[in-house]
């Protein structure tokens, strides 16, 4: 017996469902990756997360063969390709993870009925890129949760499936050729301090992680430059690196701080879970309509100051020039960033969404698209119309100044926390630095904010 088994965002050999029901009874699998120009055009490609991507497909390569097996990349429409190396395999069953995008279940859809079509089977497995499927559990009234508190008691409650083996073993047939797999170096626009991409690299990360980052994890999750979270987010992304896997080894360590970060993964979980119930909340507002964001030449000016972090606030701009560099931003960061955003310069949440979908390595539709909905007060937070004020922010959660000197050079000889009000710094100072000034006045903000949505 043969199986297909077609991999998408779960690119590891460890605790992979859709793996483990296709080799069971020891037969053949194909393990494939089709690289579909769909999927650009849909604009969820863009060169970091390319970059990271053909990592993740040379690592599993490396890992299928240490197995006595390979990787099968086609390139072309995911669905022809599938039935096509279906077809060459000879094999009656594909096996593949549950996806929540719209794209993504329109896709499953169309491949279901074309194997159906050549009497052949589509078998989806859930608990691949989530530790609990997305529907997995829901409220008396409604398909899904849209208050996190209310769905991480449940969630919490909810026993998770145990962590699969991974495979000894692997015997792929002759006859399915492939072509050939990517290399980083050929994707141009990457930001130079991208992180590596791969199983190996995701598993060593988390082996590191739970050893010495998770037990301050509480303490320190929104410390600026202290750096003091996981960085695991492109290998869930990815799925490099199984949720499952993650919340079962975090919860053998215990304490605060495993049990704050297990909370963050059920935060994701909670996001996928919503936008596989409206699936349109990647695109529109989810619960509060507002439409009367700024429009023009100067709301587009004052984007594209923002997108290049020169808005003239330090951490927002060191923020910025942080997910430029790295193509990853501080969650502390993106807060304040997409309050500043959507709030203080009134911009639609969608344009800065763009932006980091463009850039983000770990960019994600329901978690990208959710998260700037509750920032922007049109999603899921129960407090919609709270203003995150970038210079309060930033001496809270950077009290000495050394993220903004790690990322804003102009400001990098400015000692202590005046650095988060350069306009405090003696005038000849200032001009030293060619830092610029601020694209408004916070209470100017403040007032647009207040009128647009009509409160006083
Ligand atoms: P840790 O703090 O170590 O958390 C562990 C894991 O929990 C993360 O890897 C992530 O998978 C998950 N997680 C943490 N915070 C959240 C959250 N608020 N919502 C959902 N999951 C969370 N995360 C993405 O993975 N992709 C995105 O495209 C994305 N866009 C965002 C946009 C905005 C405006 C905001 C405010 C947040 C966004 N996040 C996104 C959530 C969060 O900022 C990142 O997951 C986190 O910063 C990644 O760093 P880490 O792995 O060190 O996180």
């Amino acid at each position: 017996r043969t199986s297909v088994v077609v991999f998408t965002c779960d690119l590891r050999l460890s605790d992979h469902p859709p793996l483990r029901a296709a080799r069971y009874g020891g037969g053949r699998v194909v393990p494939l990756f089709v690289r579909d120009p769909a999927v650009d055009r849909a604009g969820f490609a863009a060169p970091n997360r390319l970059a990271f991507l053909a990592d993740c497909l040379r690592d599993l390569d490396a890992r299928l063969r240490e197995r006595g097996g390979r990787l099968v990349l086609r390139e072309g429409d995911a669905v022809t390709e599938v039935c096509r190396v279906a077809a060459e395999a000879d094999t009656d069953e594909v096996h593949m993870a549950d996806d929540v995008s719209a794209f993504a279940r329109a896709r499953e859809q169309r491949l279901r009925r074309a194997l159906e079509a050549d009497g052949r089977r589509l078998y989806v497995h859930d608990a691949v890129s989530t530790a609990v499927a997305p529907g997995a559990v829901t409220p008396a009234s409604s398909d899904h949760f849209a208050v996190f508190t209310p769905y991480y008691r449940r969630w919490s409650a909810q026993g998770l499936r145990d962590v699969l083996d991974t495979p000894r073993a692997i015997t792929v047939p002759e006859e399915v050729g492939s072509a050939q797999l990517p290399e980083r170096g050929d994707v141009s626009g990457v930001s130079p301090g991208l992180c590596a991409g791969g199983e190996t690299a995701g598993r060593r990360r988390l082996t590191a992680w739970l050893r010495s980052g998770v037990d301050a994890y509480e303490e320190r999750h929104d410390d600026l430059a202290g750096d003091g979270t996981s960085r695991l987010s492109p290998h869930l992304h990815f799925g490099t690196l199984s949720p499952v896997e993650a919340v079962h080894r975090a919860r053998r360590v215990g304490g605060a701080g495993a049990e704050a970060f297990v909370r963050q993964i059920a935060w994701r979980d909670f996001h996928r879970q919503v936008l596989a119930a409206r699936p349109d909340a990647a695109a529109r507002d989810y619960r509060t309509h507002h439409d009367r964001w700024r429009g023009g030449k100067n709301a587009a000016a004052d984007a594209e100051a923002w997108r290049e972090g020169r808005t003239g606030y330090p951490v927002v701009d060191a923020a910025m020039r942080q997910l430029r560099h790295e193509g990853w931003m501080h969650n502390r960061g993106r807060l304040l960033t997409a309050s500043f955003l959507t709030k203080t310069l009134y911009v639609d949440w969608r344009v800065g969404a763009r932006h980091f979908l463009d850039l983000l390595v770990d960019g994600d539709l329901a978690n990208n698209q959710l998260n700037w909905q509750w920032m922007a007060g049109t999603g899921t937070d129960t407090r919609p119309n709270r203003v995150l004020n970038p210079v309060t922010q930033g001496k809270r959660y950077d009290p000495d100044g050394a993220y903004v000197r790690r990322w804003v050079e102009e400001l990098a000889g400015v000692q202590g926390a005046v650095v988060h009000e350069p306009w405090n710094l003696p005038a000849q100072e200032r001009a030293r630095t060619g830092y610029p000034k601020p694209v408004v006045s916070l209470a100017e903000g403040l007032d647009r904010f207040k009128r647009a949505r009509g409160r006083s």
